[in-house]
Protein backbone atom coordinates (compact mmCIF):
# COMPACT_ATOMS: atom_id res chain seq x y z
CA UNK A 1 0.00 0.00 0.00
CA UNK A 2 1.47 3.42 -0.96
CA UNK A 3 1.91 5.90 1.62
CA UNK A 4 -0.48 8.37 0.14
CA UNK A 5 -3.06 5.49 0.80
CA UNK A 6 -2.62 5.22 4.33
CA UNK A 7 -4.61 7.55 7.12
CA UNK A 8 -3.32 9.02 10.19
CA UNK A 9 -4.00 6.43 12.92
CA UNK A 10 -3.96 9.09 15.53
CA UNK A 11 -7.54 10.37 13.72
CA UNK A 12 -8.81 7.62 14.90
CA UNK A 13 -11.02 7.53 18.54
CA UNK A 14 -10.27 4.84 20.58
CA UNK A 15 -13.15 3.29 19.88
CA UNK A 16 -12.79 3.05 16.47
CA UNK A 17 -9.48 1.62 17.05
CA UNK A 18 -10.72 -1.42 18.82
CA UNK A 19 -13.36 -1.66 16.23
CA UNK A 20 -10.83 -1.94 13.59
CA UNK A 21 -8.72 -4.23 15.07
CA UNK A 22 -11.84 -6.42 15.55
CA UNK A 23 -12.50 -6.29 11.88
CA UNK A 24 -8.95 -7.65 11.40
CA UNK A 25 -10.19 -10.98 13.60
CA UNK A 26 -7.92 -9.63 16.48
CA UNK A 27 -9.24 -8.55 19.97
CA UNK A 28 -10.55 -5.50 20.70
CA UNK A 29 -8.12 -4.60 23.58
CA UNK A 30 -5.51 -4.80 21.41
CA UNK A 31 -6.96 -1.26 20.19
CA UNK A 32 -6.29 0.18 23.75
CA UNK A 33 -2.90 -0.38 23.88
CA UNK A 34 -2.19 0.88 20.56
CA UNK A 35 -4.28 3.96 21.42
CA UNK A 36 -2.20 4.13 25.22
CA UNK A 37 0.89 3.75 22.72
CA UNK A 38 0.06 6.92 20.61
CA UNK A 39 -1.19 9.20 22.96
CA UNK A 40 0.31 9.13 26.67
CA UNK A 41 3.90 7.99 25.12
CA UNK A 42 3.87 9.35 22.19
CA UNK A 43 5.19 6.67 19.99
CA UNK A 44 6.58 8.10 16.23
CA UNK A 45 6.73 4.67 15.39
CA UNK A 46 4.71 0.96 15.25
CA UNK A 47 8.58 -0.44 16.10
CA UNK A 48 8.40 0.93 19.27
CA UNK A 49 5.56 -0.82 20.67
CA UNK A 50 6.81 -3.55 22.62
CA UNK A 51 4.09 -5.34 23.73
CA UNK A 52 2.71 -5.57 20.25
CA UNK A 53 3.82 -8.77 18.17
CA UNK A 54 5.58 -7.93 14.86
CA UNK A 55 3.04 -9.09 12.59
CA UNK A 56 0.44 -6.81 14.30
CA UNK A 57 3.15 -3.97 14.02
CA UNK A 58 3.22 -4.41 10.09
CA UNK A 59 -0.13 -5.20 9.73
CA UNK A 60 -0.28 -1.40 11.35
CA UNK A 61 2.28 -0.17 9.44
CA UNK A 62 0.29 -1.56 6.11
CA UNK A 63 -2.68 0.33 6.68
CA UNK A 64 -1.32 3.65 8.71
CA UNK A 65 0.85 6.57 9.33
CA UNK A 66 1.79 8.09 12.44
CA UNK A 67 2.31 11.45 11.28
CA UNK A 68 4.32 13.44 13.95
CA UNK A 69 5.47 16.94 14.08
CA UNK A 70 9.36 17.18 14.54
CA UNK A 71 10.98 20.08 16.27
CA UNK A 72 12.99 21.44 12.78
CA UNK A 73 15.12 24.00 14.68
CA UNK A 74 15.56 25.20 18.29
CA UNK A 75 16.65 28.63 19.61
CA UNK A 76 16.90 29.20 22.95
CA UNK A 77 17.07 32.99 24.12
CA UNK A 78 19.26 34.85 26.93
CA UNK A 79 16.60 34.87 28.95
CA UNK A 80 15.44 30.85 28.89
CA UNK A 81 12.66 31.33 26.74
CA UNK A 82 13.13 28.52 23.86
CA UNK A 83 11.16 28.99 20.64
CA UNK A 84 10.65 25.49 17.85
CA UNK A 85 10.13 25.84 14.36
CA UNK A 86 8.07 22.58 14.31
CA UNK A 87 7.84 20.76 10.91
CA UNK A 88 4.58 19.49 10.06
CA UNK A 89 4.23 16.19 7.85
CA UNK A 90 3.41 17.90 4.87
CA UNK A 91 6.73 19.96 5.39
CA UNK A 92 4.95 23.16 6.44
CA UNK A 93 6.48 24.82 9.52
CA UNK A 94 4.61 26.54 12.86
CA UNK A 95 6.55 27.92 15.57
CA UNK A 96 6.02 26.88 19.68
CA UNK A 97 7.62 28.73 22.50
CA UNK A 98 8.59 27.98 25.76
CA UNK A 99 8.34 30.35 28.05
CA UNK A 100 10.45 29.58 31.78
CA UNK A 101 9.60 31.76 34.54
CA UNK A 102 11.15 30.99 38.25
CA UNK A 103 8.22 28.99 39.14
CA UNK A 104 6.17 27.89 35.67
CA UNK A 105 6.75 26.39 32.48
CA UNK A 106 4.39 28.25 29.71
CA UNK A 107 3.98 26.65 26.30
CA UNK A 108 2.44 28.61 23.90
CA UNK A 109 1.56 26.83 20.95
CA UNK A 110 0.10 27.19 17.16
CA UNK A 111 -3.40 26.09 16.10
CA UNK A 112 -2.94 27.65 12.65
CA UNK A 113 -0.20 27.38 9.86
CA UNK A 114 -0.31 30.95 9.02
CA UNK A 115 -3.58 33.16 9.97
CA UNK A 116 -7.21 33.64 9.08
CA UNK A 117 -6.77 37.17 10.63
CA UNK A 118 -4.98 40.80 9.54
CA UNK A 119 -3.67 42.16 12.80
CA UNK A 120 -2.02 45.23 11.51
CA UNK A 121 1.04 44.38 13.97
CA UNK A 122 1.19 40.99 13.87
CA UNK A 123 4.22 39.27 12.23
CA UNK A 124 2.14 36.26 11.49
CA UNK A 125 -0.59 37.86 9.93
CA UNK A 126 1.58 38.44 6.71
CA UNK A 127 1.90 34.60 6.39
CA UNK A 128 -2.14 34.57 5.58
CA UNK A 129 -3.50 31.47 6.79
CA UNK A 130 -2.15 28.15 4.98
CA UNK A 131 -4.22 25.68 6.72
CA UNK A 132 -5.67 24.56 10.32
CA UNK A 133 -3.36 22.32 12.66
CA UNK A 134 -4.45 19.12 13.43
CA UNK A 135 -5.36 18.22 16.68
CA UNK A 136 -2.33 16.07 17.28
CA UNK A 137 -0.29 18.43 15.82
CA UNK A 138 -1.21 20.84 18.87
CA UNK A 139 -1.03 18.32 21.03
CA UNK A 140 2.50 17.15 19.79
CA UNK A 141 3.69 20.78 20.22
CA UNK A 142 2.61 20.50 23.83
CA UNK A 143 4.11 17.16 24.31
CA UNK A 144 7.51 18.43 22.84
CA UNK A 145 7.57 21.26 25.55
CA UNK A 146 6.92 19.18 28.31
CA UNK A 147 9.95 17.35 27.10
CA UNK A 148 12.34 20.21 26.85
CA UNK A 149 10.44 21.74 30.53
CA UNK A 150 11.90 18.44 32.20
CA UNK A 151 14.96 18.39 30.14
CA UNK A 152 16.03 21.76 30.38
CA UNK A 153 13.69 22.84 33.85
CA UNK A 154 13.61 19.53 35.58
CA UNK A 155 9.72 20.36 35.88
CA UNK A 156 6.90 19.47 34.07
CA UNK A 157 4.80 21.68 31.55
CA UNK A 158 2.60 23.58 34.11
CA UNK A 159 0.70 26.30 32.05
CA UNK A 160 -0.46 26.21 28.00
CA UNK A 161 -1.64 29.71 26.12
CA UNK A 162 -3.03 29.48 22.59
CA UNK A 163 -1.66 32.53 21.46
CA UNK A 164 1.29 31.05 18.74
CA UNK A 165 0.61 31.05 15.34
CA UNK A 166 -3.62 31.53 14.06
CA UNK A 167 -6.66 32.55 15.70
CA UNK A 168 -7.56 29.25 17.64
CA UNK A 169 -11.20 30.05 17.16
CA UNK A 170 -11.24 30.11 13.42
CA UNK A 171 -9.90 26.28 13.97
CA UNK A 172 -12.71 25.55 16.64
CA UNK A 173 -13.15 22.08 16.74
CA UNK A 174 -9.31 21.06 16.36
CA UNK A 175 -8.12 23.04 19.50
CA UNK A 176 -10.91 21.61 21.44
CA UNK A 177 -10.30 17.74 20.66
CA UNK A 178 -6.36 18.89 21.45
CA UNK A 179 -7.62 20.14 24.71
CA UNK A 180 -9.85 17.18 25.25
CA UNK A 181 -6.67 14.96 24.72
CA UNK A 182 -4.21 17.38 27.11
CA UNK A 183 -6.70 17.34 30.05
CA UNK A 184 -7.10 13.53 29.37
CA UNK A 185 -5.83 11.24 31.78
CA UNK A 186 -5.22 9.18 28.44
CA UNK A 187 -3.19 12.23 27.18
CA UNK A 188 -1.81 14.42 29.41
CA UNK A 189 -3.54 15.26 32.46
CA UNK A 190 -3.56 18.93 32.71
CA UNK A 191 -6.25 20.73 34.42
CA UNK A 192 -8.09 22.82 31.74
CA UNK A 193 -7.56 25.90 34.39
CA UNK A 194 -4.13 25.75 33.59
CA UNK A 195 -4.67 26.43 29.55
CA UNK A 196 -5.50 29.62 28.30
CA UNK A 197 -7.50 30.12 24.81
CA UNK A 198 -6.50 33.85 23.63
CA UNK A 199 -8.66 34.91 20.53
CA UNK A 200 -8.49 38.31 18.87
CA UNK A 201 -12.78 37.95 19.46
CA UNK A 202 -14.67 35.89 17.04
CA UNK A 203 -18.83 36.41 18.89
CA UNK A 204 -20.11 33.76 17.44
CA UNK A 205 -17.26 30.96 18.60
CA UNK A 206 -17.21 32.74 22.23
CA UNK A 207 -20.79 31.93 22.56
CA UNK A 208 -20.20 28.16 20.99
CA UNK A 209 -17.43 28.08 23.86
CA UNK A 210 -19.84 29.59 26.42
CA UNK A 211 -22.52 26.60 25.55
CA UNK A 212 -20.29 24.23 25.70
CA UNK A 213 -19.08 24.81 29.35
CA UNK A 214 -15.52 24.69 28.62
CA UNK A 215 -13.75 24.80 31.80
CA UNK A 216 -9.91 26.48 29.98
CA UNK A 217 -9.76 30.15 30.74
CA UNK A 218 -10.00 33.00 27.50
CA UNK A 219 -8.52 35.68 27.01
CA UNK A 220 -9.40 38.28 24.40
CA UNK A 221 -6.45 41.05 22.48
CA UNK A 222 -8.92 43.60 22.44
CA UNK A 223 -6.08 46.50 21.75
CA UNK A 224 -8.79 49.10 21.36
CA UNK A 225 -12.55 49.46 22.95
CA UNK A 226 -12.55 52.05 20.46
CA UNK A 227 -14.86 51.28 17.53
CA UNK A 228 -12.90 52.50 14.62
CA UNK A 229 -9.72 52.37 16.32
CA UNK A 230 -9.95 48.56 16.43
CA UNK A 231 -10.78 48.50 13.44
CA UNK A 232 -7.58 50.19 12.10
CA UNK A 233 -5.00 48.11 14.38
CA UNK A 234 -7.05 44.79 13.81
CA UNK A 235 -9.42 45.57 10.21
CA UNK A 236 -11.81 42.28 10.62
CA UNK A 237 -13.36 44.28 13.40
CA UNK A 238 -14.87 45.85 10.95
CA UNK A 239 -16.98 42.80 10.67
CA UNK A 240 -17.09 41.43 14.41
CA UNK A 241 -17.98 45.21 16.21
CA UNK A 242 -17.19 46.03 19.90
CA UNK A 243 -21.13 45.88 20.69
CA UNK A 244 -21.01 41.75 19.10
CA UNK A 245 -17.92 41.04 21.11
CA UNK A 246 -19.23 42.26 24.11
CA UNK A 247 -22.76 40.82 24.07
CA UNK A 248 -20.70 37.55 23.57
CA UNK A 249 -18.32 38.12 26.34
CA UNK A 250 -21.04 39.28 28.58
CA UNK A 251 -22.57 35.76 27.72
CA UNK A 252 -19.18 33.94 28.24
CA UNK A 253 -19.29 35.38 31.74
CA UNK A 254 -23.26 34.50 32.76
CA UNK A 255 -22.65 30.88 31.64
CA UNK A 256 -19.04 29.85 32.77
CA UNK A 257 -18.01 32.41 35.64
CA UNK A 258 -15.15 32.39 34.47
CA UNK A 259 -13.10 36.01 34.45
CA UNK A 260 -12.00 37.52 31.13
CA UNK A 261 -8.39 38.29 30.46
CA UNK A 262 -7.90 41.52 28.08
CA UNK A 263 -4.58 41.46 26.05
CA UNK A 264 -3.71 45.15 25.24
CA UNK A 265 -0.85 46.66 23.89
CA UNK A 266 -0.28 50.81 23.88
CA UNK A 267 1.09 52.13 21.08
CA UNK A 268 2.37 55.39 20.65
CA UNK A 269 -0.17 57.65 19.01
CA UNK A 270 -2.51 55.03 18.36
CA UNK A 271 -4.13 54.36 21.61
CA UNK A 272 -2.08 55.62 24.46
CA UNK A 273 -4.34 58.71 25.20
CA UNK A 274 -6.96 59.10 28.24
CA UNK A 275 -10.04 58.92 25.78
CA UNK A 276 -8.48 55.23 25.18
CA UNK A 277 -8.30 53.94 28.93
CA UNK A 278 -11.44 55.34 29.75
CA UNK A 279 -13.26 53.43 27.19
CA UNK A 280 -10.81 50.17 28.15
CA UNK A 281 -12.49 50.97 32.06
CA UNK A 282 -15.91 50.95 30.42
CA UNK A 283 -15.69 47.63 28.11
CA UNK A 284 -14.19 46.27 31.34
CA UNK A 285 -17.28 47.01 33.60
CA UNK A 286 -19.37 44.75 31.24
CA UNK A 287 -17.83 41.21 32.66
CA UNK A 288 -15.33 40.50 35.25
CA UNK A 289 -11.97 41.24 33.84
CA UNK A 290 -8.33 41.79 34.19
CA UNK A 291 -6.20 43.54 32.00
CA UNK A 292 -2.50 42.30 30.45
CA UNK A 293 -0.81 45.35 29.42
CA UNK A 294 2.04 43.75 27.25
CA UNK A 295 5.14 45.35 25.74
CA UNK A 296 5.32 45.19 22.16
CA UNK A 297 8.27 44.24 19.82
CA UNK A 298 8.47 45.72 16.61
CA UNK A 299 8.26 43.67 13.76
CA UNK A 300 9.93 43.78 9.99
CA UNK A 301 7.11 46.06 8.30
CA UNK A 302 5.40 47.18 11.20
CA UNK A 303 6.60 50.83 11.55
CA UNK A 304 3.41 52.24 12.24
CA UNK A 305 3.18 50.57 15.63
CA UNK A 306 5.97 51.97 18.71
CA UNK A 307 5.80 50.79 21.68
CA UNK A 308 3.70 53.72 23.84
CA UNK A 309 6.25 55.81 26.19
CA UNK A 310 6.85 55.13 29.96
CA UNK A 311 4.33 57.91 30.75
CA UNK A 312 1.42 56.59 28.62
CA UNK A 313 1.91 53.21 30.64
CA UNK A 314 2.07 54.49 33.97
CA UNK A 315 -1.63 56.20 33.09
CA UNK A 316 -3.40 53.24 31.88
CA UNK A 317 -2.00 51.51 35.56
CA UNK A 318 -3.62 54.73 37.26
CA UNK A 319 -6.63 55.06 36.17
CA UNK A 320 -7.64 50.87 35.60
CA UNK A 321 -6.42 50.71 39.22
CA UNK A 322 -8.51 53.72 40.54
CA UNK A 323 -11.25 51.91 38.99
CA UNK A 324 -10.64 48.51 40.94
CA UNK A 325 -9.46 46.49 37.68
CA UNK A 326 -6.78 44.34 38.28
CA UNK A 327 -3.83 45.27 35.58
CA UNK A 328 -0.29 43.36 35.11
CA UNK A 329 2.43 44.84 32.94
CA UNK A 330 3.62 41.86 31.18
CA UNK A 331 7.64 42.32 29.63
CA UNK A 332 8.57 40.33 26.46
CA UNK A 333 10.09 37.03 26.64
CA UNK A 334 12.55 36.04 23.87
CA UNK A 335 12.81 39.27 21.83
CA UNK A 336 16.63 37.99 20.50
CA UNK A 337 14.94 35.29 19.23
CA UNK A 338 11.75 36.70 17.76
CA UNK A 339 9.80 34.56 19.96
CA UNK A 340 7.65 37.35 21.71
CA UNK A 341 4.03 37.97 21.42
CA UNK A 342 3.12 38.94 18.20
CA UNK A 343 6.89 38.28 16.52
CA UNK A 344 5.98 34.45 15.52
CA UNK A 345 6.52 34.03 11.52
CA UNK A 346 8.92 31.39 10.68
CA UNK A 347 12.15 33.76 10.69
CA UNK A 348 14.31 31.41 12.24
S1 LIG B 1 -2.49 38.63 16.34
FE1 LIG B 1 -3.27 36.53 16.31
S2 LIG B 1 -5.25 36.71 15.23
FE2 LIG B 1 -4.11 38.59 14.75
S3 LIG B 1 -3.05 38.10 12.82
FE3 LIG B 1 -1.64 37.62 14.52
S4 LIG B 1 -1.90 35.43 14.89
FE4 LIG B 1 -3.70 36.15 13.71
Amino acid sequence: MEDTEKIDIRALSRNELRDFFVTQGQEAFRGNQVYEWLWQKSAHDFDAMTNISKETRSMLDAHFVINHIEVDQMQRSVDGTIKNAVRLHDDLIVESVLIPTEKRTTACVSSQVGCSLDCKFCATASLKRMRNLNPDEIYDQVVAIDRQSRFYYQRPLSNIVFMGMGEPLMNYKNVLKAIEKITSPEGLGMSARRITVSTSGVPKMIRKLADEAVKFKLAVSLHSAIENKRTQIMPFNASFGLEALRASLEYWYRQTGSRITYEYVVWQGINDTREDVEALVAFCRFAPSKVNLIEYNPIDGGEAFTQASAPAIAMYVEILEKNGITVTVRHSRGKDIDAACGQLANKA
